[in-house]
């Protein structure tokens, strides 16, 4: 397993990423990875930090995160032989940078603007133009600097979105669990419990979870890099990703471009939860706190759209095994699991 060997979240840690470097043996060459808006919010403040330090710095901004994109920098880097990849941005950009960089076995560096999943640290990527609508292994950061400075003047729906993709691990790692009951998949106990710790801290402190709140910001960073370590150690999104991110990526085919992926998972957590006839009431709370989305409607898609994915979550992947392989749902138990949830009313 790989794991992260610097992690830095607080106020204006950006100023260290030249010294991380230095730890890290980069100090001659790096390519930089943004995103056009935060090329301006922090891309330009990396690469004139490295600059400082003597290093040779050549940037690239990308505006989506295809898989044009990702060779797109996949060139750069075969060009330029940087020592280190930098990705600055929100989840996209960040995604963007980390399989560019592993599919050309150059180390990565992983600098997030925004709180929205949990991608901001894990060795999975997501990108359009895969053949699979979820994400693959990449590798993990070798480093990853957040600063809430940046990160709390981002919208605060991407926080949100953020403790929707937390939440999501209480059920994720149940799935996990019933995988291994039931098909003898392997399971580490360690990376489960990880996962489930984010979880119950989002939860805990969801009072906090606010626009504008430090403290609340650094719960749900400190969460999601903790989530992206446990894939590391898993090798894989097992710990992360269940049931409740297939209603989100059947969602994606259904309703494209709606809301962000962790929107998604929160409100498919409260649905499989149920499932599990565990807490989903307390869930639902947590995410009603953070001000994230539970209902079709605050997630901006028709009531049958939720229907027809909890139909089709079950097909998304079909190696992965979850509740809803145990609970197959029909077009009738899947619009009475979304009422009775109230996320269809
Ligand atoms: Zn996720």
């Amino acid at each position: 397993m790989t794991l992260p060997r610097e992690v830095v979240v607080g106020n204006e840690t950006l100023l260290l990423v030249g010294d991380i470097c230095g730890r890290l043996g980069f100090s001659e060459s790096a390519f930089v990875v943004t995103g056009p808006e935060t090329q301006h919010v922090a891309g330009g403040r990396v690469i004139d930090l490295l600059h400082d330090r003597g290093m040779n710095v050549d940037h690239l901004v990308v505006a989506s995160s295809t898989m044009w994109d990702v060779r797109a920098v996949e060139e750069r880097i075969q060009e330029l032989k940087p020592q280190v990849v930098l990705g600055i941005g929100g989840g996209t950009k960040i995604d963007v940078a980390k399989l560019s960089s592993a599919r050309q076995g150059i180390p990565f560096i992983s600098i997030p603007t925004t709180a929205s999943h949990d991608g901001i640290a894990s060795p999975v990527a997501s990108v359009k133009g895969l053949s699979k609508p979820y994400s693959v292994v990449a590798q993990s950061p070798m480093a990853i600097v957040a600063d809430t400075s940046i990160i709390i003047q981002s919208d605060y729906r991407f926080t949100a979105s953020g403790c929707g993709d937390t939440v999501a691990k209480f059920t994720a790692v149940r799935d996990w669990e019933l995988a291994h009951k039931a098909k003898n998949e392997y399971y580490g106990e360690y990376a489960a419990s990880l996962a489930l710790m984010s979880a119950r801290l989002v939860m805990k402190n969801a009072d906090v979870i606010k626009p504008r709140m430090e403290e609340g910001l650094r719960v749900v960073l400190e969460a999601l890099i903790s989530c992206g370590v446990a894939m590391s150690i898993a090798g894989s999104s097992r710990p992360c990703s269940g049931s409740e991110h297939l209603f989100s990526h059947a969602l994606d085919l259904i309703a494209p471009n709606t809301a962000m992926h962790g929107e998604k998972c929160g409100v498919g957590t409260i649905m499989m939860a149920y499932l599990y006839e565990t807490d989903w009431k307390g869930i639902k709370a947590t995410l009603q706190k953070a001000g994230a989305p539970t209902t079709a409607e605050e997630l901006g898609v028709e009531t049958e759209s939720v229907v027809e994915a909890l139909v089709r979550a079950g097909a998304i992947r079909p190696e992965r095994y979850t509740i809803l392989e145990e609970k197959e749902l029909s077009y009738d138990s899947a619009e009475k699991l979304a009422r009775v949830t109230g996320v269809i009313d």
